[in-house]
C-alpha cells in the first residue's frame, strides 16, 4: 500500500490522539526501519525505550514462532511455566518479592496505587505524592498521578489521592506528607519529563522519609529500567558509588516498555513484606503474562545476560554522552545541556537559539523533524528535549553515526 493512502486511512479512520510524523514504517531489522519509499532510518529512540535488541532480533523471532506453535492464551485461571519462570528471572534481579503481570506501563502503574491504597486501607490512608514533571500513564489513575497539566487537561475531576512535590526535592515531600499519605512515587530517571535523573542524596532522603512515616516506596521504572542505565534498575546506577549500608530498596517496582522489546507486557514486582496485600481476586486482567509475551521477555533477559548488554549500555551511553558533548561544546547556540544515563540521553535544546526561533512549534519537534530528514529518529521530550532510547545492542559504528547525523543537521540550520 502506498504511503499516501495509509496517511489517508488514518486521517478517516484512527482516533487523532497522537501528533504523528508523516512517515509510514514497513520493516525494521536491527537498528535500522525502512519507510514505505524504501528510506532507511537509523533508529535512535527505539519505539521509545521499547525496541531493547533492536527490530525483528533473530532469536526473538524464534522463540515467539515457537511459542505460537504451542500456546497463545489460557487464561490466569490457570498456570503456565513461562509467566513462573519470567517471575523467577524478575525477582532474582531485584530482591525477595512476588511479580504481578500486566500489558503496559500504565496498568503496572495502577497495580501499584491498588497496593498502596491496599496498605493505607485500614489506617485510613491513601495519599500517594509524585513529583511535577513526572509521567505515570494515561489512564484515570495514571493521569492523576502525572505532574504535568497537560496530562489531565479536560479529563476532570481527577482521580483524589495525589499529590504532587518538587522532584529533587527533600523539604517539598515532608511538606506534602499528611496523615493520609501511604506512599511515595517516582521515577528514577524521568522519562517524559525531559530525561532528569533522581539525585543520590533524594533517593536516601525518600528511603528514610518512607521509614520515618511507614510509607511505601513506588518505583515506576517503565521507561529507565530494564538495564537502560547499565543497571537492572536505575537506582542501582544512581547509588552505585553508595556505600553498601545504604539499602534504597523500593517496596514495589513498575515495569513494562524494554521488558517485552515490542510484544506488549507489563509487570510490577512487590517486596516479599508485602506480596500478600493483594490476594485472591483482589487484582487481575485477561492477558497479563500471557505465554507468548513471557517467552519473548525471558529470552530477552537471557541474552541481555549472555551479551552482556548490562555493560555495553554503559559503554555506548558513555561514548554517545562524549560526542554530545563535544557537540554541545562547539554548538553552545543550540544545545543548552545533556542528561541522562547509560542509553537514556537528552540533549536539551537553547529556547532562545537561532533554531528556536525558526521553528513554528516547540525546537524539540523541528530539531526531532530536521534529524528525519537526514534519516535519524529521536524522540521529542517536551518542547525543548531530544530523547535517544536505543536498543541497549547498538555499536559504536549507530554511536559515531548518530554523532555525525547530529553535527551535519546542526551545521545546516
Ligand atoms: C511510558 C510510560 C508509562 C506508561 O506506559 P504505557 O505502556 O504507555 O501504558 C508509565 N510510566 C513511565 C515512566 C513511562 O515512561
Amino acid at each position: 500500500m502506498e504511503s499516501k493512502d495509509c496517511h489517508t486511512l488514518f486521517d478517516q479512520y484512527v482516533m487523532p490522539t497522537y501528533g504523528r510524523f508523516p512517515l509510514t514504517f514497513e520493516r525494521g531489522e536491527g537498528h535500522y526501519l525502512w519507510d514505505t519509499q524504501q528510506q532507511r532510518y537509523l533508529d535512535m529512540g527505539g519505539g521509545i525505550a521499547v525496541n531493547i535488541l533492536g527490530h525483528a532480533h533473530p532469536a526473538l523471532r524464534e522463540v515467539l514462532c515457537d511459542q505460537a506453535g504451542k500456546l497463545w492464551h489460557c487464561s490466569n485461571l490457570y498456570h503456565h511455566r513461562g509467566q513462573g519462570q519470567l517471575a523467577e528471572e524478575l525477582v532474582s534481579r531485584i530482591g525477595s518479592g512476588k511479580v504481578f503481570f500486566s500489558n503496559s506501563g500504565a496498568e503496572a502503574n495502577e497495580g501499584l496505587f491498588k497496593l498502596a491504597r491496599r496498605y493505607g486501607h485500614e489506617q485510613g490512608r491513601h495519599e500517594i505524592i509524585t513529583f511535577t514533571q513526572s509521567f505515570h500513564g494515561r489512564t484515570l489513575g495514571g493521569i492523576a498521578a502525572t505532574g504535568q497539566m497537560k496530562v489531565k487537561e479536560g479529563f476532570g475531576p481527577m482521580t483524589p489521592g495525589f499529590v504532587h512535590a518538587e522532584f529533587n526535592d527533600l523539604n517539598s515531600v515532608k511538606q506534602r506528607i499528611s496523615p493520609s499519605t501511604v506512599a511515595i512515587m517516582l521515577e528514577g530517571i524521568q522519562g517524559e519529563g525531559g530525561i532528569r535523573p533522581a539525585t543520590e542524596v533524594f533517593l536516601k532522603g525518600l528511603r528514610q522519609l518512607c521509614q520515618e512515616h511507614d510509607l511505601l516506596l513506588l518505583w515506576d521504572g517503565v521507561q529507565c529500567g530494564h538495564y537502560r542505565t547499565g543497571h537492572f534498575q536505575s537506582y542501582q546506577s544512581i547509588l552505585k558509588e553508595a556505600s553498601s549500608d545504604v539499602n534504597f530498596m523500593p517496596d514495589a517496582i513498575a515495569m513494562a516498555k524494554s521488558l517485552g522489546g515490542g510484544f506488549p507486557i507489563g509487570a510490577f514486582w512487590v517486596r516479599q513484606q508485602h506480596a500478600s496485600l493483594l490476594g485472591p481476586g483482589s487484582h487481575g486482567t485477561t492477558y497479563g503474562g500471557n505465554p507468548l509475551a513471557c517467552a519473548v521477555a525471558l529470552k530477552i533477559l537471557h541474552i541481555i545476560e549472555q551479551e552482556g548488554l548490562a555493560d555495553q549500555a554503559r559503554k555506548m551511553g558513555d561514548a554517545l554522552r562524549k560526542g554530545l558533548t563535544e557537540l554541545k561544546e562547539s554548538y553552545e547556540d543550540y544545545i543548552e545541556d545533556i542528561r541522562g544515563m547509560g542509553l537514556m540521553l537528552g540533549l536539551v535544546l537553547r529556547e532562545d537559539s537561532p533554531l528556536a526561533k525558526k521553528s513554528e512549534g516547540p525546537v524539540s519537534l523541528n530539531a526531532v523533524k530536521r534529524l528525519h530528514d537526514h534519516g535519524l529518529l529521536t524522540i521529542p521530550s517536551g518542547t525543548q528535549v531530544i530523547r535517544l532510547l536505543p536498543a541497549l545492542n547498538i555499536q559504536e559504528a549507530e554511536v559515531s553515526m548518530t554523532l555525525s547525523i547530529i553535527q551535519k543537521a546542526l551545521k545546516n540550520i
